[in-house]
């Protein structure tokens, strides 16, 4: 059975254009061009990943992500032309599961797609505990994190940060979530813990650490662990 994907969006070409490379994909592709109609898609029939554009002919996309966190779990991905940091940031607190700037390529939005799911998927999937990327090596369960075959030392607070974007590996985590779950749920406001351990974590990391390979920036918006 193919996976159902909703594609909410105005845009006619940039529509057409998600709806036949995705079914190449093997998605079950249907489309909407306004709020109301995705809300009547919604009511009959539940799809496993909405794609959602933001600026729709009768308001805003984020009122749809409210209306679907309420009952579903599902993969929610924005598609948007806006770049504006906090817009990005009230969308992942609401519920999103990632956002892509307009102009995207198809191939970035499936990896984003599939990354999604993966974290969603089914409920019985294990969590993420190992993350392997050009000699980085992670396991959660022994606390080991070698590079090249040679193991790093990693201060507790250096570890917890990292093991909090491998179990999102692949997808932003914003500062905030950051902040809350490795200092805890008060220190929400400390972006410069954020930065300086960061910072000691690509030092011990990266080759260079100018141009990171694993610990990417979303600037204004958080970090996210690469996965390719
Ligand atoms: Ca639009």
């Amino acid at each position: 059975m193919n996976l159902r994907l909703l594609v909410v969006e105005d845009d006619r070409e940039i529509r057409a254009m998600m709806q036949s490379s995705l079914s190449v994909e093997g998605f079950e592709v249907q489309t909407a061009v306004s709020l109301s109609e995705a809300r009547a898609m919604l009511q009959h029939r539940t799809p496993d990943v909405v794609v959602l554009d933001l600026g729709l002919p009768d308001g805003d996309g984020l009122a749809l992500v409210a209306l679907i966190r309420q009952r579903h779990s599902l993969p929610i991905l924005i598609v948007s032309a806006r770049h504006q940091e906090a817009e990005k940031i009230r969308l992942l607190d609401a519920g999103a599961d990632d956002y892509l700037t307009k102009p995207f390529h198809v191939g970035e939005l499936l990896a984003r797609i599939r990354v999604a799911m993966r974290h969603r998927g089914t409920a019985l999937a294990p969590a993420v505990t190992e993350h392997r990327l050009d000699g980085l090596s992670i396991d959660l369960a022994q606390r080991s994190v070698m590079l090249h075959g040679r193991a790093l030392h990693l201060t507790p607070t250096e570890f917890k940060l990292l093991a909090r974007l491998v179990r999102s590996a692949g997808r932003v985590v914003t500062h905030r979530q950051l902040l809350s779950d490795v200092w805890g749920p008060e220190f929400t406001e400390h972006t410069h813990y954020l930065r300086l351990y960061m910072a000691q974590l690509r030092a011990k990391i990266e080759a260079d650490p100018a141009e990171p390979r694993h610990l990417l920036t979303e600037t204004g918006v958080g970090y996210r662990l690469a996965t390719a």
